[in-house]
């Protein structure tokens, strides 16, 4: 299985959807232990990613991301314009000309994705971050995609990034606003990790309808 020019833009379009339905969530786990805006930023960001990848004339995937990054560096505030956008400017950088995308190819979007989220946030695994949902996710997928197709390997990603986001609940906060807090951090999960969550469990729902057509192809 792989992943068209076509089929990577709904994908797009779908984690805009996922995050405009989840504004209040993300927005509650925020005003927690941050200051509430991370889900209006995303719904904002997103809105603006949906209208370019429905505008573009981009005709390969890499470009694609490399303006969806642009919007959120250029126009989205907080902590999630640059590490969303710098993570889909150099995924896309990567991925330059590819109009299709096979499980390599996801390993590399992923994977470039949390580097360059590492190396803007200097953030690791324990810090209470987008990291630790992503990390998690994307040593799984790499080790799986050895034997496993797509869908397979990313469920099995999926499920480590879910334990990933859920163990940020007992984590004191090492970077970004909520440090502030201190000791006080700990108990709710953190907002970036959950937004993370929301784009992995999109992608994976769509690739796996995408199979179902091509099983019954
Ligand atoms: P702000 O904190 O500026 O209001 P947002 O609310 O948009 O930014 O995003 C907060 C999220 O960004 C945090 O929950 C965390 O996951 C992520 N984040 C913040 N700083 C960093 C960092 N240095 N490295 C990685 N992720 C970070
Ligand atoms: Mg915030």
């Amino acid at each position: 299985m792989e992943i068209n020019l076509e089929q990577f833009k709904n994908i797009m379009l779908a984690m805009a959807q996922s995050i405009k339905d989840n504004v209040s969530y993300l927005t509650e786990l925020d005003a927690r232990i941050g200051d509430g805006d991370h889900g209006v930023n995303m719904e904002k960001g997103f809105k603006r990613i949906a209208w370019k990848v429905e505008q573009t004339e981009a005709q390969d995937i890499g470009q694609i991301l490399i303006e969806s990054g642009k919007v959120l560096l250029n126009e989205i505030g907080g902590a999630m314009g640059p590490l969303y956008g710098g993570g889909f400017v150099k995924a896309g950088t990567a991925l330059k000309g590819k109009k299709i995308l096979d499980k390599k190819d996801i390993a590399t979007l992923f994977s470039l994705f949390l580097d360059s989220v590492k190396f803007l946030g200097q953030a690791k695994v324990g810090d209470k971050t987008m990291v630790d949902t992503l990390e998690p996710f994307v040593s799984k997928y790499r080790e799986q995609i050895k034997d496993n197709d797509i869908v397979t390997s990313f469920k099995a990603g999926l499920a480590k990034a879910k334990e990933g986001m859920q163990s940020t609940r007992n984590m004191v906060s090492k970077v970004g606003r909520s440090s502030r807090l201190l000791e006080r951090s700990r108990g709710h999960i953190d907002v970036g990790a959950a937004s993370s969550y929301l784009i992995l469990e999109t992608f994976y729902r769509k690739i796996k309808d995408l199979k179902v057509q091509d099983e019954s192809s």
